[in-house]
């Protein structure tokens, strides 16, 4: 069975351990959070540091009967798999050197207060002990809830100097929290910008992610901004600020941008996609940007150039391949404009979409938000007629060939080769034009015979929009 947390206390206490819940939940618990305000695949760890050591930590746990991870124990943390989830349990820091210590590059502390003196934050530097419940707060952490201030303890110079990554945390706490940033704080998260470029990819991209699912990423990456982060942690983007745009456009193309991003709503499943789509939608725009013949500026072909530098970026954040060709089609196909009462346009738009037509939707609409017209009724009648393609032509928009390769070869009495994807795609295509019935092969066989001549199947290069 696994065991609960009131087991976890009593084993550490018995063995006459010190035992402080730390980190996030002591910080929410003085906060009015909104439940959503979580993203529903990050639900946290509980974070608890302890007088002992990792070894002594180890021990304890496996005498739980539980899960027991050591992947952290270079770092000093442990972590152990509870009812209520995992928490993870570290030791607590200091400066002093533990001699025999097999991690030489943690030092352990002795006390909750030494550990709470290099945390990153006065708001994340907490401790409530699980026996007693006294709070320990040495550092104005409550009051700075109250103010909603991020701010470093003690020098705030050293701290991100030493630690690069808490700069990245600070931002990505300003969309959680919707906190502000101090001012000594902040300039001191500026004079370290320069070190962002030594943490590894990994963790830039998991916090740029969690920047990106928090309720204020408008905030977190103007505050990104204003630290001087963005070229250092997302160079692709360095070009936005200052990209001016045209009288359609209420901001440059970095505040529409940002605003674009938090007009994508928060509490669906695709959130994570949608942020990224939104914040990668307009790359293109500062390369291609040029001034029209009516003087204004143009950004011609951006959504081509963008879907390619998308990729790129992806592929450099290790967003994985199939995430990262997902958003680069989002930024494809951003600025796509089917006619709702076409149904042929239609079923093109979202058969170009591969399911992800409700995603480009959302990406259009917030798009659209920070624009100076208003293209709300457009997309309602869009997503309407999406929704009756989808409850009415599903079979159209599937758009499957009726004859299949081995069907095609018996009819035309030829070997196999390449005219035959070429024969399925084109009727694939009548069928989502609605010029061939579903499944009607022998409408399809006509057709196939009749295309059956090489001159045709070189001459079929119709495809497109
Ligand atoms: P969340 O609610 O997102 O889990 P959290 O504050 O709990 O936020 P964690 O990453 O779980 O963040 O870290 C737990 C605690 O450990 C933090 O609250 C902070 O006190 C401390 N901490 C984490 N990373 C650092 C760091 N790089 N430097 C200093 N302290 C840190
Ligand atoms: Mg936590």
């Amino acid at each position: 069975m696994v065991p609960t947390r009131e087991a976890l206390v009593a084993a550490f206490a018995e063995a006459g351990h010190e035992l402080w819940l730390a980190g996030g939940l002591v910080r929410d618990a003085f906060r009015d959070a909104p439940p959503e305000e979580r993203p529903a695949a990050a639900k946290p760890d509980a974070d608890y540091a302890t007088s002992a050591l990792p070894d002594e930590c180890e021990r304890i746990a496996r005498e739980l009967g539980t899960t027991v991870t050591t992947i952290g124990q270079r770092f000093g943390t442990t972590g152990v798999l509870l009812d209520e989830g995992w928490a993870e349990i570290t030791t607590f820091r200091g400066d002093s050197y533990t001699a025999g210590s097999r991690w030489p590059d943690v030092t352990f502390g002795s006390s909750i207060d030494e550990d709470l003196a290099r945390r990153d934050f006065t708001v994340n530097a907490m401790a409530r002990h699980t026996v007693t419940g006294e709070l320990r707060d040495p550092f104005g952490g409550r009051d700075d809830i109250e103010r909603g201030l991020l701010r470093a303890p003690g020098d705030p110079n050293t701290r991100f100097a030493e630690d690069p990554l808490r700069i990245l945390r600070g931002v990505r706490f300003v969309s959680q929290l919707g906190f502000a940033i101090e001012p000594e704080t902040q300039a001191a998260m500026a004079a370290s910008a320069e070190l962002l470029g030594t943490l590894s990819q990994e963790r830039v991209t998991a916090e740029i992610e969690r920047l990106l699912l928090g309720e204020h990423p408008e905030a977190g990456l103007e505050a990104l901004r204003e630290i001087g982060g963005v070229p250092h942690v997302l160079p692709e983007l360095a070009a936005m600020p200052g990209c001016e745009q045209n009288r359609f456009h209420r901001f440059d193309v970095w505040g529409h941008t940002t605003a674009t991003v938090q007009a994508i709503a928060t509490d669906r499943e695709s959130r994570s996609l949608r942020r990224w789509a939104a914040l990668l939608h307009d790359l293109g725009k500062p390369p291609v940007r040029h001034v029209k013949k009516n003087g204004e500026w143009g950004f011609y072909r951006h959504e081509i150039v963008g879907a390619e530098m998308a990729e790129a970026l992806t592929e450099r954040l290790l967003l994985g391949k199939r995430e990262g060709g997902l958003l680069a089609l989002l930024v494809r196909r951003h600025m796509d404009r089917p006619d709702p009462d076409d149904g042929r346009l239609v079923r093109r738009f979202m058969r170009r979409l591969d399911g992800h037509w409700r995603d480009l939707l959302a990406l259009k609409r917030a798009d659209n938000a920070s624009h100076t017209y208003d293209d709300n009724e457009y997309h309602d009648r869009l997503e309407a007629a999406c929704e009756r393609v989808e409850a009415e032509e599903a079979a159209m928009l599937r758009a499957e060939s009726p004859l299949d390769g081995r069907e095609l070869m018996a009819l035309l009495g030829r070997e196999p080769g390449p005219w035959i994807a070429r024969i399925k795609e084109r009727l694939s295509t009548l069928v989502l034009d609605g010029e061939l019935a579903p499944g009607d092969k022998e409408e399809a066989a006509r057709i196939a015979r009749r295309m059956g001549g090489t001159a045709a199947l070189l001459a079929e290069n119709e495809e497109g929009s």
